[in-house]
């Protein structure tokens, strides 16, 4: 029926999952798989948190929908923490990411209009999404190809090249930047902090909007609640989503700083954004990011995969190892990462690669020792072995 009925758009594994549980997923073949890919980024507190189960079916049993032409509660409290979590700011709740990312570009587009206009920047090898506007603001041509001609008015400079950057800036008007902190879909390639200040400021300096993508890389991941927080950077705009309801649809635009009044009334809507459901089980998420310890134990963790990593990297099986937080990757030298992504598969183990040489690791932030160690092991028998491993 999937074969048959769903449009082909995924390249899809032969597993069918039926049920989860922190760490681990179960499949219709009844065996249990120990989960690095977190739905990318979504199921950061593990497969059905009892406390995010409970958040979500006592909403359920009280109000489901009743429009944005109402208030309601679970939305109300849920903006005022994102807000006090971020920027400052308003927030638009949206359905994904990519929405999210969508009213950050209207912001943008709108502030400018009065000025003459302007263009965005991103950066090349960026992923913002897939409807127009954000496909468009995604920095890969071959994504881009076969929806020509895309939205005007995006400029795609290289991850850190200040020069670049600084030549849009001389050389025409800019309504805004928008970045992604550690770019995900391109395999965790961290932007140099010396490169996301310099962005902030030539904002500043030039008065056009500081905006960033934390889609992935916010709430937790990063082991901060955004990753910005790590480099002390101030955005007028901070766009999340994935894990923000613990794996129902919700992104949303925190709009601050000099974007904070750009929207009025008709300016934009949704539906469904920020319904009860949704932000009960976003204010659940909130409450479990919370907690004492919480990116303490992200980074150590963090710092406990980076080691198997770098054991690859030290037995010239692998060449790179980028990390922040509990976001991963390591380019493989000589072996086909998607190979290992199936080898994975037949161990009991979800991982996911970003090309055919990067391996990316997402696990949830919950997850145990002992579990990082049994990836790690994987990893070193299936490399050295150069094929399938065996006792794991
Ligand atoms: C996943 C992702 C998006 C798109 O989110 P969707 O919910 O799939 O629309 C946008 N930006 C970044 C950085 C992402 O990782």
């Amino acid at each position: 029926m999937d074969a048959r009925y769903v449009l082909p758009t995924y390249a899809r594994y032969p597993l069918e999952l039926v049920a989860g549980a922190g760490a681990e997923l179960l499949g219709a073949d009844g065996v249990e798989y120990l989960d690095f890919v977190t739905g990318l980024s979504v199921s950061n507190f593990g497969h059905c948190h009892p406390h995010i189960v409970a958040a979500i079916q006592a909403q359920a049993a009280s109000l489901i929908h009743c429009s944005n032409l109402y208030v309601t509660r679970p939305q109300a409290e849920l903006a005022s923490r994102l807000s006090a979590l971020a920027n400052g700011g308003r927030v638009f709740f949206a359905n994904s990411g990519a929405e999210a990312n969508e009213v950050a570009i209207k912001v943008a587009k709108k502030r400018a209009a009065g000025g003459g206009g302007g263009v965005i920047v991103t950066l090349e090898r960026s992923f913002h999404g897939r409807t127009m506007a954000t496909l468009s603001a995604t920095g890969q041509p071959e994504k881009q190809a076969p929806f020509a001609p895309v939205l005007e008015g995006f400029v795609h400079v290289p991850v850190g090249d200040q020069t670049a950057l600084e030549t849009v800036f001389r050389e025409g008007k800019v309504a805004a930047v928008l970045l992604e902190p550690v770019l995900g879909e391109s395999g965790v390639v961290l932007v140099p902090e010396g490169f996301l200040k310099a962005a902030q400021a030539l904002c500043e300096e030039h008065d056009a909007l500081f905006m960033l993508d934390e889609v992935q890389t916010g709430l937790g991941r990063c082991g901060a609640t955004f990753a910005y927080q790590r480099f002390g950077l101030s955005p007028d705009v901070v766009t999340v989503a994935k894990t923000l309801a613990g794996g129902l649809p919700m992104g949303a635009a925190i709009v601050g700083g000099r974007a904070e009044d750009v929207l009025v009334g008709g300016d934009h809507g949704s539906t469904f954004g920020g319904a009860p459901v949704v932000a009960a089980a976003a204010n659940a998420v909130l409450d479990l990011l919370g907690e004492d310890g919480l990116f303490s134990r992200v980074e150590e963790r963090g710092v406990r995969l980076e080691g198997w990593l770098d054991r690859l990297v030290e037995s010239g099986a692998a060449c790179e190892v980028r990390r922040l937080g509990l976001m991963a990757a390591v380019d493989l030298v000589g072996v086909s990462a998607k190979q290992v992504v199936l080898d994975a598969l037949e161990a009991g183990i979800l991982l996911n690669a970003t090309s055919e040489m990067t391996l990316r690791f997402l696990p949830p932030l919950i997850v145990s020792d002992e579990q990082i160690d049994r990836v790690g092991r994987f990893l070193a028998t299936r490399m050295s072995a150069g094929s399938p491993g065996e006792g794991i």
